[in-house]
């Protein structure tokens, strides 16, 4: 595995193997690698000959500063993991290669609704620093195909609707959230969880499976289900930004009877802003 932190070094070595027709595949991270990281690298390695996973921070996506400052680093680790899964190029670029403009001048890709209903809302910007990240490294690498979390349910229609705005051809392939015994969805973040917080973190899963349950036998007022599972996540201590039953598709909440759902989640337990989502 050759770790490359150039942009022109990265750019020649792709553009090397599409010379020969060979395929690529590629995965987007900021590090911390766990299992659900890894089982995405899997999938590249199993659908292309090359495999490209990235490693980088970006500063654009994050508003709230401390949560940037005080997001992990494992690198070696991380390096280690990646070279076991036989992956080919391990792109960790730091960002002022990375926005040579300089970050505050970087020109932002805003891609409309999908981008701003819910994280959106809550995260204001973090949608177009994610789109103008992977657009930029899309540009880099082109892939033959990208895979990505169903865990940032949203963030995945985000870059469906990027490749989609800028007539990329890129697969972009989503894989199922990897979780911890208890439930609670694998993340970075959680290593900031302490003790006590750590114990209640699944609660998150738990009323996202009740309200599952709910729309499973039938149950049609919406309203009454999200306010429960606020209700029951503020009690046990979390303070929650939304919980609600959306499209699957596009995430509206105009939902006819026989659409497909998606039930979306984010609060806040102690310092940790947790997300989470189930398919119904
Ligand atoms: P991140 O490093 O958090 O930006 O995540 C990089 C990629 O890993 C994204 O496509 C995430 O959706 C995906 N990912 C993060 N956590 C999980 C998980 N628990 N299971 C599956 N994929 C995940």
């Amino acid at each position: 595995m050759q770790i490359v932190t150039e942009i022109q070094k990265i750019q020649n070595l792709c553009q090397s193997w599409k010379d020969k027709g060979e395929t690529i595949s590629f995965v987007p991270t900021m590090g911390c690698l766990h299992s659900g990281h890894l089982s995405l690298v899997k999938k590249a390695r199993s659908v292309a000959e090359h495999v490209v996973v990235s490693i980088f921070v970006n500063p654009i996506q994050f508003g709230d500063n401390s949560d940037f400052s005080n997001y992990p680093s494992t690198l070696e680790e991380d390096g280690e993991k990646l070279r076991e899964l036989k992956v080919d190029l391990l792109f960790a670029p730091d960002a002022s290669s990375f926005y040579p403009e300089g970050e505050n001048k970087v020109e932002r890709v805003e891609l409309g609704s999908i981008a701003t209903i819910l994280e959106g809302a809550h995260r204001p910007g973090h949608f177009a620093g994610v789109a103008t990240v992977v657009k930029r490294l899309f540009e880099l690498i082109r892939p033959n195909s990208a895979v990505f979390g169903e865990k940032d349910f949203q963030q995945l229609l985000v870059i469906k609707q990027l490749v989609s705005a800028f007539s990329m051809n890129i697969e972009i392939i989503g894989m199922p959230t990897f979780r911890e015994d208890d439930g609670l969805a694998m993340s970075s973040r959680n290593l900031r969880l302490n003790q006590s917080e750590r114990e209640k973190a699944a609660e998150i899963f738990r009323q996202l499976n009740l309200i599952k349950s709910a729309l499973n036998v039938g149950e049609k007022d919406f309203l009454m289900l999200e306010k429960m599972a606020i209700d029951s996540l503020s009690s046990v201590g979390f303070i929650p930004d939304y919980v609600v039953i959306r499209n699957v598709s596009d995430l509206d909440n105009s939902i006819k009877p026989n659409n497909l759902k998606v039930i979306l989640a984010a609060a806040t337990l102690g310092k940790v802003r947790l997300i989470d989502n189930l398919r119904v």
